[in-house]
């Protein structure tokens, strides 16, 4: 029996791609496609040519979060072209090919596995610096697929995000493991939602009334501050929303003798930007989160 043609084929496809990293998280909800589009962001900004594929066939949000909803993906003799947000920055996701994007996507395994491979042979990048791969959440059918697939040409690892609280950091002990068991190297541990920052002049304030009912009272404060101490309205609030008690993803990172990359708050601007499909790196009110993310990528 010969070699699998669809190897062969995947293959061929990679032998073009310099770098492949593999974005995972435990669980949903944690900032991973976040993660993936402005990892993408940042290294087509440093002149990398990059390629960013979503397999996150149930929830894809990466076409959102790069300003690409509604676009759809077009053939051409050398197989399907991603869409571009810049000239070296491709984008390829199942959000391009869903008719409605209301629409779920119900799939069993060897279906989502066979669109992965799909996407792996008969896409074309072309010379790729990076291949950025954001994958579901979790470890299924999608993982092992997209692992023994790479794995074919080589993959550089995996970028685990997680946000810092022991719900989370469970799971991500379990994707380390699985990756441990697949082969797959684990390139770090990004720690996201690790406090909130937002600038003072940004918040909200309230009073909570005997009913605990809310009343607001942001004007009366903010010109408070301004009247008797305005350079208060230079600080930043920062606020811890989860328990991290137990040393977050730094202190795992040590039990599991996997490499800690950092920690990233939450900042609103960052999920406006995330939102609007902009980079973070070039919006002046991602005061915390784009340093922060730039510190993780310059230790990849
Ligand atoms: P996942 O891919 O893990 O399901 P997402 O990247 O879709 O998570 O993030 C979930 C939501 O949280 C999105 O609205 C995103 O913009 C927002 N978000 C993620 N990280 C941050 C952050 N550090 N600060 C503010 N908002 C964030």
């Amino acid at each position: 029996k010969g070699p699998d043609p669809d190897l062969v084929a995947i293959a061929e496809r990679m032998a073009t791609v310099k770098h492949k990293i593999l974005v995972l998280s435990g669980k949903g909800g944690v900032g991973k496609s976040t993660f993936s589009a402005q990892l993408s962001f940042a290294l087509a900004g440093m002149d990398y040519q990059v390629g960013l594929l979503d397999i996150d066939i149930c929830g894809p949000s990466i076409p959102k979060m790069l300003g690409l909803e509604g676009q759809d993906i077009h053939q051409s003799n050398l197989g399907w072209s991603p869409i571009y947000v810049e000239s070296n920055l491709g984008v390829m996701s199942i959000g391009f090919m869903l008719p409605n994007p209301d629409e779920a996507v119900i799939w069993r395994g060897p279906r989502k596995n066979g669109l992965i491979k799909q996407f792996l042979k008969d896409v074309h990048w072309g010379e790729l610096d990076y291949l950025v791969v954001d994958a579901p959440p979790g470890t299924s059918d999608e993982h092992i697929s997209i692992v023994q697939f790479l794995q074919v040409t080589g993959i550089d690892g995996a970028i685990i995000v997680t946000t810092p609280q022991q719900v989370s950091l469970i799971d991500v002990r379990k994707e380390i493991s699985f990756c441990k068991k697949v082969g797959l190297p684990v390139l770090g541990v990004v720690e996201n939602m690790s406090g909130l920052m937002q600038p003072i002049s940004d918040i909200g304030f309230v009073k909570l009334n005997e009913h605990g009912e809310e009343e607001d009272t942001t004007e009366w404060t903010l010109n408070y501050i301004k009247t008797h101490a305005p350079e208060l309205l230079t600080l930043f609030v920062r606020s811890e929303l989860f328990d991290s008690s137990g040393g977050g993803a730094a202190q795992m990172c040590m039990d599991m003798g996997v490499p800690f990359l950092g920690k990233i708050p939450m900042e609103p601007q960052l999920c406006k930007a995330a939102e609007e499909g902009r980079s973070c790196f070039a919006d002046k009110k991602c005061t915390a989160s784009a340093p922060a993310l730039r510190r993780i990528i310059d230790k990849l």
